[in-house]
């Protein structure tokens, strides 16, 4: 009988078709006209755990169904509770592709297609590293729990409410969420902390009715005026946040994290020009771009709808205007907290003669996570990914927010791995989304090697 890892070894193609199996459905969440794709994909992923002999569940929600398998034969070893989704976004601009998004296609070591990173790619790993133990051992070394959603793309409040009200079901002693990437090539990463986010509209209106701007131009407010007046009244031009008690809870990353990231190849001028692409990168002076990024809250206006935007002019006082925006948060503030210093301050700067309305936008809220270094489990996920990949994982954070984390965190109460095998340039969400099958392969060795270094691990 062969060890699981000759199994995988000898395995390769096949773990490979399958995972073009699964690519080659479009289940695109957000379009509504992929709706029986997506069930498909849900029934793909399922029916391949039954392979393995695995009771699975199609648990239904109001949007699309969540699979849950689980193999619970270690009693006594640790129970691992896995993470990812089988949806995937729009192709759209299709004709930038190389090939068709959906019709699997290798060029050199990299598979592309939409979905091969962002995560069809990424939770296979997860389950052909099952597949390697149950053939072979016939068993786990640790017990396994397995949710994969079908709406990440697409708000993703399905599996909030699951894991909220079945907290018990997914009790675990550690969580993977494969959802993550590389910091680059070859560098395997484990992300230890994601900034929370809220997001607001605001809307002032000044005069009762849109005015002459020569008529009334000198007595009339201007809500855009006031809208600049409130947002750099929001945040001065070095990137410090004005609210009032907005910075009172945060807390620095722990030394051994901010200590790795200066070790991190991190080219500022190379990531200016090639990245960000203007003349030069704002935010607080006295902390890094990293810093700024992962360990710093900001607040970002998306966009000011209102006035006269058509061609030619039109010289006009608008009656109103509005502002789209977002504070990213840093642990450990909190979302209810910050809304209300924000909304307070907004009343506070306010210029006379407009009225300002605020909303918050709650669909679209997440708390900050931020996960230990020092936890056990994730020196084990260190220790697996630095084994199967000859190289340190390294420690980063993320800008962006991931709720699936942070819904673990609070409610399995577990160490969350958020890891993966996906590089900086795999074009997630865009034309030519790729995977490298080598860190495909590497990401199975590396989730086996997890199963071994958890089980050997008191959580
Ligand atoms: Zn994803």
């Amino acid at each position: 009988m062969p060890t699981p890892v000759e199994f995988a070894g000898t395995h390769r193609k096949r773990f490979e078709s399958e995972l073009t199996d699964l690519l080659r459905i479009p289940s695109i969440s957000t379009l509504p006209d992929h709706r029986d794709d997506i069930r498909r994909a849900a029934h793909w992923v399922a029916e391949y755990l039954r392979s393995m002999d695995l009771p699975v569940e199609l648990i239904e929600t109001v949007g699309y169904p969540l699979v849950y398998a689980e193999w619970l034969g270690a009693p006594g070893a640790p129970t691992l509770l896995g993470y990812g989704h089988y949806d995937v976004q729009p192709v759209d601009p299709v004709n930038l592709w190389t090939s068709p998004p959906f019709q699997p296609a290798v060029r050199g070591s990299r598979l592309f297609a939409r979905g091969a990173a962002d995560d069809k790619g990424q939770f296979m790993t997860l389950i052909a590293a099952m597949r390697a133990y149950l053939q072979t051992a016939g068993r786990l070394p640790v017990n396994v729990k397995l949710l994969i959603e079908g709406e990440e793309e697409s708000g993703g409040a399905e599996i909030a409410a699951f894991v909220r009200s079945h907290a018990d079901r997914l009790r675990a002693d550690a969580c993977l969420v494969l959802d993550a990437g590389m910091f680059a090539p070859g560098i395997p990463a484990i992300t230890l902390g994601l900034r929370g986010i809220v997001t607001a509209e605001l809307e002032v209106t000044g005069a009762a009715r849109d005015l002459h701007s020569g008529t009334y131009g000198g007595v009339a407010p201007n809500p855009f005026q006031a809208l600049a007046e409130i947002i750099t009244g929001l945040k001065d031009k070095d990137g410090r946040i004005l609210i009032p008690g907005f910075y009172d809870r945060v807390v620095a990353p722990p030394a051994e994290e901010s200590e790795g990231w200066k070790r991190l190849p991190f080219d500022e001028a190379a990531f200016l020009r090639d990245e960000v692409g203007s003349t030069a990168l704002t935010g607080e002076p006295g902390h890094t771009p990293l810093e700024r990024m992962w360990a710093r809250p900001t607040l970002e206006v998306h966009g000011m709808p209102g006035g006269f935007t058509g061609a030619g002019s039109k010289t006009v006082i608008p009656s109103r205007a509005g502002a789209k925006l977002s504070m990213r948060l840093v642990a450990n503030q909190r979302p209810d907290e910050i809304m209300e210093a924000f909304a307070s301050r907004v009343r506070a700067i306010t210029p006379r003669g407009v009225r300002v309305e605020i909303k918050r936008r709650v669909g679209l809220g997440a708390p900050p996570v931020v996960i230990s270094p020092r936890s056990p489990v994730i020196t084990a996920a260190q220790r697996a990914l630095g084994e199967a990949f000859g190289r340190e994982a390294v420690f980063v954070r993320a800008g962006g927010s991931v709720p699936i984390v942070s819904d673990f965190a609070e409610r399995v109460r577990a160490p969350v791995i958020v890891t993966g095998w996906s590089l900086p340039d795999a074009q997630l969400h865009s034309p030519d989304e790729n995977l490298d099958l080598e860190h495909f392969h590497k990401g199975i060795g590396a989730v086996m090697r997890l199963f071994e270094h958890l089980a050997a691990t008191k959580t």
